[in-house]
């Protein structure tokens, strides 16, 4: 069975938070098996917005240790700006790319139009990710709502170098991905818990103390149903709470006997607790030894540029250079 490829950015814009790693870091840990996985620090994205250089710096070690940690060590872990090739194959895509296409784009219409000082990058981000998965020629990219538009512009860009220099982009298909956790925040159960969001009450880091833990989740919003039924799901009627179910579940805890929102609290803590100790623990000893990261990521970094040379020198040549 010849194996597929699989490829994940994870931008370092915050500290990773419990959503990051039920929604992401298990289920790419879960992929090492089947797939050949390149997952990698996005530090080139998070240069779209306002940034402070050292936070970056700080940040990238922080997430590239915690990718470690998480256990996706049979991975290519890579960062995306030590391989050069991202940002040369993204300048290639932009002479492709239209102005046009790249104002439609929902994401820069939210986020960017009109205001003057908006970096220029984050208007050409999309030509950016369109490199970052052309680049590996993965047959397939599993792409949620909120990048589908992204994804499609990449298919867009890939076929139209192709039609006009000739064939060197693979043409990914994109495809649903299977349903993953989704965790809310616990202070506002209808937003999503972000690692980007200003720090709030409910938003729980994945480095985040036991104690700390505690006291975000005695906080999280429920509601003032009282009756022997309360603690059950209904994601419409009582979204603080079923989000507190899907947790404590994705956290291997059991919500069988809890009746009050007190027991649930207090399992949703454990079970969060016992989830992230053994994580904080690697992190740790991975801290401590800070050689042994950067040589895992130099050698994914030249896997990674080895990777995409071809594909790189493909266009380059292509294009006329
Ligand atoms: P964030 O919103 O934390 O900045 P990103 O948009 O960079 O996160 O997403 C990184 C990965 O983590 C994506 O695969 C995304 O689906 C996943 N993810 C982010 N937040 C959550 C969440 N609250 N629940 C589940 N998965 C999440």
């Amino acid at each position: 069975t010849t194996s597929h490829t699989v490829l994940s950015l994870i931008k370092p814009s915050g500290s990773l938070t419990l959503g990051n790693l039920l929604g992401a870091l298990l289920p790419m840990g879960r992929q090492q098996d089947s797939a050949r996985c390149f997952y990698g620090v996005a530090d080139l994205h998070a240069l779209t917005v306002p940034h402070d250089p050292g936070r970056l710096r700080a940040l990238t070690t922080e997430t590239a240790t915690l990718l470690l940690a998480a256990g996706l060590d049979r991975s290519t872990l890579f960062v995306q700006s030590h391989v050069p090739a991202h940002s040369e194959l993204a300048y290639l895509l932009e002479s492709t790319a239209h102005v046009g296409e790249l104002n439609r784009m929902i994401q820069f219409k939210e986020k960017g139009h009109g205001r003057p000082a908006t970096r220029a990058s984050l208007f050409t981000y999309p030509t950016l990710m369109a490199a970052d998965i052309l680049l590996y020629r993965p047959e397939q990219v599993p792409v949620g709502d909120d990048q589908r538009q992204h994804v499609e512009l990449t298919r867009d860009l890939a076929l139209r170098f192709n039609n006009a220099y000739g064939a060197v982009f693979a043409v990914p298909e994109i495809v649903t991905p299977p349903v993953a956790a989704r965790v809310m925040d616990l202070a506002d159960p209808t937003a999503k818990m972000g690692k980007s969001s200003a720090e709030g009450p409910g938003v729980i880091r994945l480095l985040d103390r036991p104690d700390v833990v505690r006291r975000a989740v005695a906080r999280a919003v429920t509601d003032s149903d009282t009756g022997p039924d309360a603690v059950r799901p209904d994601r419409e009627a009582k979204p603080g709470v079923t989000n507190l179910l899907e947790v404590l579940v994705a956290c291997g805890g059991d919500p069988a006997g809890l009746t009050t929102y007190g027991a649930l609290k207090a399992a949703v803590t454990d079970a969060v607790v016992a989830t992230l100790e053994p994580l904080q623990k690697r992190y740790r000893d991975l801290a401590a030894d800070p050689a042994h990261v950067h040589d895992v990521y130099a050698d994914g970094a030249a896997t990674a540029r080895q990777v995409t040379a071809p594909v790189l020198a493909a266009a380059r040549a292509a294009i006329g250079l």
